[in-house]
């Protein structure tokens, strides 16, 4: 499931999830007009790792700018200069590299809740190896730290990238040899490879997840990952998009996280596939030329597959 508050806890347990596999930690910035310090975070995130233990907690670090908390950003207590274009700015893990103190305090909570349970750290919007290796440097100097202060910490915490950024599904190879695992977050990859501003209303129509390009880059992806023995999820609002989800199946996907609401039905979804029709499936729609050719292909392909869940009545 992904969630943005432990309020949503009980309805990741509910719907049956098996783990979160986006905690977005934004909001624990903007509670109160003042940065978290770490003891609160850490209390947070220790809440969380506790209460789903054994299952994987992925907790994003810090993913603000571009469309997300800008007014808080400007005038709050994270302080950011407007951007023209906030969303090629300093957004994300732009954002944290900069102001380090507050990523130092985030990854330190985070560790130190990781004995609480199976946590699992996702650094959002990487673009290149030399930014994720500075992310490294960060966090391999936390944990000396902590170590010296005989902090306890799990050791072998889970790491991943998002990626979203074309450049990473370009280099994808490279980046999956140093990663546990990929979670691909489509919200992004999708604004960023077709040029569609997400919050942008007059582009909204072009803003098309089952556009060829974005399936090439998710394959891309999934492939890249594989070769190197890493998992491969999707955390982007696709993996809960019904239409979508027997494409992301064909496409090899691994893991899909998504609002907790959604997962009934996709389970249910994944319980009547078939991994060799979906394989064929994938294929298929590679070849595709367009979005509207790929909707239209479904639009007869999931009825007939899925006679039960795209039946006549199904809108
Ligand atoms: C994404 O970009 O797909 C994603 C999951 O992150 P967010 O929507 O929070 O940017
Ligand atoms: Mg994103």
């Amino acid at each position: 499931a992904n969630i943005e508050t432990a309020a949503e806890l009980d309805s990741v347990l509910k719907y049956g999830a098996e783990g979160v596999g986006l905690f977005r930690s934004e909001f624990d910035y903007f509670r109160q007009n003042a940065k978290p310090d770490e003891e609160m975070l850490f209390k947070s995130y220790r809440h969380l790792l506790a209460t789903l233990d054994p299952l994987p907690v992925t907790i994003r670090t810090l993913d603000v700018g571009g469309d997300k908390f800008v007014e808080q950003l400007h005038s709050g207590a994270l302080r950011l200069d407007l951007e023209r274009n906030p969303a090629l700015g300093l957004r994300s893990i732009r954002y944290t590299l900069h102001e380090q103190a507050v990523f130092i305090t985030q990854l330190r909570a985070m560790l130190r809740a990781s004995v609480h349970g199976r946590l699992r750290i996702l650094f959002p919007m990487i673009s290149s190896q030399g930014e994720f290796d500075r992310v490294m440097e960060i966090f391999n100097m936390v944990k000396d730290d902590l170590a010296r202060e005989a902090v306890d910490f799990a050791r072998e915490v889970e790491i991943g990238i998002m990626v979203e950024v074309p450049s990473a599904v370009v280099m994808a190879d490279i980046l999956a040899g140093g990663v546990d695992f990929f979670s691909i977050g489509t919200n992004d990859m999708i604004q960023y490879s077709l040029a569609i501003d997400r919050g942008n209303e007059y582009v909204a129509h072009m803003y098309e997840p089952l556009h060829p390009a974005v399936l090439r880059m998710i394959k891309q992806t999934v492939d890249a990952g594989h070769a190197r023995g890493i998992e491969v999820g999707i955390c982007g609002e696709m993996a809960g998009d019904v239409i979508a989800v027997p494409v992301l199946l064909g496409l090899g996907l691994d893991e899909l996280s998504m609002r907790p609401s959604a997962l009934p039905f996709v389970k249910r979804l994944l319980r009547h596939s078939n991994s060799r029709q979906l394989h064929d499936l994938g294929s298929r729609v590679l070849q595709c030329s367009d979005g509207p050719e790929v909707r239209s292909f479904l639009g007869a392909y999931l009825p007939q597959t899925y006679p039960e869940e795209f039946g006549l009545d199904h809108e």
